[in-house]
């Protein structure tokens, strides 16, 4: 075969040819069994009679038809021609005679073997009653009774003999002949060489002492009697009777196939006596006696016939019965079997079960093949091998290969049915998927459609398509059992899965770790009620225990879908702290899985990374002021020029010879005022720096934004840009830490005033806005016409991103993390019109 299916040229050749031979041997074979049964027919014909007595050519072509296909019928019929007018043409009959008579011959072989093969459900077979009945009605009496109207008619037209003489006579042979000949020749073509080959011993020897004793009684018919003592006569000539038993022993010990030999046989011993008065009819006229003999041959073997018919059917039945008990006694074998066997068993269950198949149905091998992932290649589960069929067994395994798939695609079985053995591909599915493929061989079945050991192995395997399937089923659960354990002892948190009424039904091994670190729930282990163990622990003291097991629960009830909590344990490691997490398993029986993650050291490195950051804040607000260094000076400068110069007025005035008391004191207020103004940029400058100032509480922006300005207003002053406050008017109070926020308002101007790259230049500008959104936020923008940001303005916030000779790259860095500490949010961007602008968003206080 090709890929694809198609037979290829030279495969196509070779079977054609085998084909034309098959043909051309029918047809030579028919032609000579027809020209055998004419001869016998013509030596068995009364010389003034044109029918014979027997005429085996008509019940030799319905037997031909019956075991061909109908296609080639009309060349079986052909191939009977020249054999009939070879013989026929020498009895001196007009050729249209001959021709007709052939006419009338192939119609009584078509009408028997059409009519049967149209009613009978096994046209070749003798064994019910039934379909004994069909030959009868139609071989036997139908077809010979129409076609002897036509025969008769063309014997009386050509040879002027009376019609209804002919037509009788014909009518007697040709029943007789159907009945002797058709069912022997059948039988013996269908099933002879089997029985040969494969019947017990003890029935060879009984049919060859039916043989014998059909000899001898032969030998004894055909003698002639003794002429001078009559009652030797009347014993001799009554010797046909002894067929009888033999015919009865026949019928009843060796079934139809060999009644039909017996009776045949019998027939031509006793017809041929008849018509050549011969033996018991020596001095009788053979027209008297043929004909009572006719009667009596068909009136005894058509009920023996019979006889044997339902002998056989009950010894079909019974073996049929016999196999149905093996049959159900072996099924229910594999299913009790394949039940208790769980699956990593199942192979060796399998094998046994092949032997038990092999044994009980009687075959030579029998293997089973699974299907792997791709559904086409297949593994072999297991064989067994009937003794002395390993050859054969081997050599299936070399033709399928592990693909039966290619023999056997679909649900349907295969049969490859070869000379030496029977091989039936079945495969195993459920739900109409296929699992895998039973392969039985066997030298002795027939395994055709409708065949017993087809519809056996339906039903095996049936059952065993149903193990396999449990076997897969059962792998897959086993692997993913297997998986899922493998992930959850991998977890490096503590996994406990609870049913919906808090049983533990299974814990991982992180768990039980953390439990004995921990300290945990101290029953918290399988087969333990999680919930319960959490509110022992609340017993103890822990508060914690009845959050988790009030939290917990909700989960449970399905009233949420997870619960999040974080509680610190006392172990002997110190205090732990652990996240927990339950989350609702989406199952119809509900329940949980609950994690506890031991978050302490991530905590502790939290803690860490808040105070170097707080630290580092620090360090870059020592920073900015050591930047503001001059500003701060010249701001201090200003209060303390005043106050010697004032203070060197008032020594002037109360050195005048009248001091002007009232002026000295206008002048003693001014001092106080500078040094107030002095005290004032001192106070800022001391809390800016101060070191611990982790303090949350309202903080009033706007006030921020003042105090930061006027902190650098001198510093603008210098670098000759102007500072804009722009207020809403609505009051911006938010909650928070105030250094911190004075920290990032500071980052934010200081940055907006060292972005004017010159000191030179006109209008230059920084506006600093707030602006309330509602009731909930606060936008503070500090907008300038600087030189706007030269990298991307999102990447200044990563820390130690600079553009400045002397920067450090903390401060917008710094700033976003306070901002979002805040939970806020903090942006930057270039102004289309040159310049930046970096804003950030505060949530406002709640008012009381
Ligand atoms: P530093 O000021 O020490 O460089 P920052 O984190 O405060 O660190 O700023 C990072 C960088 O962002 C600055 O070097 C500068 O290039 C840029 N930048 C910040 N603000 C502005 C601004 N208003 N205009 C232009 N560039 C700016």
């Amino acid at each position: 075969m090709t890929a694809d299916g198609a037979l290829s040229t030279p495969t196509k050749g070779r079977t054609a040819a085998r084909e034309l031979v098959r043909l051309a041997s029918i047809s030579v074979a028919a032609g000579l069994a027809y020209y055998a049964g004419a001869v016998i027919g013509l030596w068995l014909k009364l010389p003034d009679a044109t029918p014979s007595v027997m005429w085996p050519p008509n019940a030799i072509l319905t037997s031909a038809l019956l075991l061909t296909p109908t296609r080639i019928w009309p060349l079986v019929l052909m191939s009977a021609l020249p054999a009939h007018v070879a013989l026929e043409a020498r009895q001196g009959w007009p050729i249209a005679m001959v021709l007709t008579l052939f006419g009338t011959n192939c119609s009584e072989a078509l009408l028997a073997a059409g009519g049967l093969r149209r009613f009978s459900d096994a046209p070749t077979r003798f064994d019910s009653l039934h379909r004994v009945s069909l030959f009868l009605a139609i071989v036997v009496f139908a077809a010979p009774f129409i076609s002897s109207f036509l025969d008769a008619g063309a014997v009386a037209l050509f040879l002027e003999e009376r019609y209804w003489k002919v037509w009788t006579a014909r009518l007697f042979s040709n029943t007789l002949t159907a009945l002797t000949v058709v069912p022997a020749v059948v039988m013996v073509a269908t099933s002879g060489r089997r029985w040969l080959a494969t019947a017990a011993r003890s029935q060879h020897l009984e049919a060859a002492a039916l043989a014998a004793g059909m000899l001898l009684v032969a030998t004894f018919v055909l003698r002639a009697p003794a002429p001078d003592r009559m009652t030797a006569e009347l014993a001799d000539r009554a010797g046909i009777a002894w067929f009888l038993p033999l015919m009865v022993w026949a019928a009843v010990r060796m079934g139809p196939a060999g009644l039909s030999l017996t009776v045949l046989g019998a027939a031509l011993v006793v017809v041929s006596a008849a018509v050549h008065a011969h033996g018991p009819f020596e001095g009788l006229s053979p027209e008297n006696t043929t004909l009572a003999l006719q009667v009596f041959l068909i009136v005894v073997s058509a009920p023996l016939l019979v006889v044997a018919a339902l002998i056989e059917e009950r010894r079909l039945a019974q073996i049929n019965l016999s196999r149905q008990l093996i049959l159900e006694a072996l099924l229910a074998r594999l299913s009790g079997a394949f039940v208790q066997l769980p699956s990593n068993r199942m192979w060796a269950g399998f094998n046994d079960s092949l032997r038990q198949i092999g044994e009980a149905l009687d075959l030579d091998c029998v293997m089973l093949f699974e299907y792997g992932a791709t559904d086409r290649d297949a593994v072999r589960v297991g064989s067994w091998n009937a003794a002395g069929a390993e050859e054969l067994c081997d050599a299936m395994v070399r033709r399928v290969g592990q693909r039966p798939a290619d023999i056997a695609p679909g649900t349907e079985p295969a049969v490859l049915d070869e000379e030496t053995h029977t091989a039936v591909l079945m495969p195993l599915s459920v739900d109409e998927r296929v699992r895998g493929v039973l392969i039985c061989v066997s030298r002795r079945h027939p395994a055709g459609p409708g065949s017993h050991l087809l519809e056996q192995l339906r039903l095996v395997a049936r059952v065993l398509a149903n193990a396999l399937s449990r076997k897969i089923t059962e792998d897959a659960l086993r692997a993913s059992e297997a998986t899922k354990s493998a992930i959850l002892s991998s977890l490096t948190y503590g996994v406990v899965v609870v049913d919906r009424a808090g049983d533990i039904i299974t814990v991982n091994e992180r768990w039980l770790q953390m439990l004995a670190e921990t300290g945990g729930p101290v029953s918290a282990a399988p087969g333990a009620n999680y919930l319960s163990a959490c509110r022992s622990v609340s017993r103890t003291g822990e508060p914690w225990g009845e959050a988790a097991a009030t939290g917990v629960g909700t989960v449970l009830a399905g009233t949420s879908r997870e619960f999040r909590g974080e509680y610190t344990w006392g172990s002997r490691h110190g205090q732990r702290t652990i996240a927990l997490r339950a989350v609702r398993l989406d199952r119809p029986e509900g329940g949980a899985v609950i994690t506890h993650v031991d978050i302490t050291d991530q905590r502790r490195a939290e803690l860490e990374a808040r105070r170097a950051h707080a630290e580092l804040a620090h360090v870059s607000r020592v920073a900015t002021m050591g930047a503001l260094t001059a500003s701060i000076a010249h701001q201090l400068n200003q209060p303390l020029t005043g106050i010697l110069s004032n203070a060197q007025a008032a020594r002037r005035m109360l050195a005048a010879p009248e001091p002007d008391l009232e002026e000295a004191r206008r002048t003693l207020e001014d001092i106080m005022e500078d040094d107030r103004r002095a005290h004032e940029v001192i106070v800022r400058m001391r809390d800016f720096i101060r070191k611990d100032s982790s303090e949350s509480g309202p903080v009033d922006l706007n006030r921020v934004l003042n105090d930061v300005v006027r902190l650098l207003s001198s510093d603008a002053i210098i670098r000759n840009v102007a500072i804009a406050l722009q207020f809403d008017g609505r009051p911006a109070v938010v909650h928070g830490d105030c250094v911190q926020l004075q920290q990032v308002v500071l980052n934010l101007i200081v940055n907006a005033l060292e972005s004017f790259a010159e000191p030179g230049g006109r209008n230059r500008r920084v506006v600093v806005r707030s602006n309330c959104f509602g009731r909930d936020l606060v936008e503070v923008q500090v907008i300038d016409n600087g030189s706007g940001f030269i990298v991307p303005p999102e990447s200044a916030f990563e820390a130690l991103q600079t553009t400045k000779p002397g920067g450090m790259g903390l401060g917008l860095s710094i700033a976003r993390s306070i901002i979002e500490a805040h939970a806020g949010t903090i942006r930057a961007t270039n102004n289309p019109d040159g310049g930046a602008t970096v804003s950030f968003r505060l949530p406002l206080a709640r008012r009381p």
